[in-house]
């Protein structure tokens, strides 16, 4: 499974990163949200979807 995080749609609001750090990153520079895994291992799929679904801007989008 791959994540994307449109960069335009974030609004770094940190919930990503808390409910799935190994794949979604968020530094202090005041990027927005960064995907840090290509391919999102198995175990670490179900929270890479609850932060997707749980975004409140809707910026990420996975696909298998
Ligand atoms: Fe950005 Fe959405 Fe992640 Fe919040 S949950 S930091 S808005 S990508």
């Amino acid at each position: 499974m791959k994540a994307y995080v449109n960069q335009k749609a974030c609004i770094r609001c940190g919930l990503c990163p808390t409910l799935c750090p190994e794949v979604f990153s968020l530094d202090d520079s005041g990027s927005p949200a960064q995907v840090i895994t290509d391919d999102i291992p198995q175990e670490q799929q179900i929270a890479a979807k609850a932060a997707a679904d749980s975004c409140p801007t809707q910026a990420i989008r996975t696909e298998l």
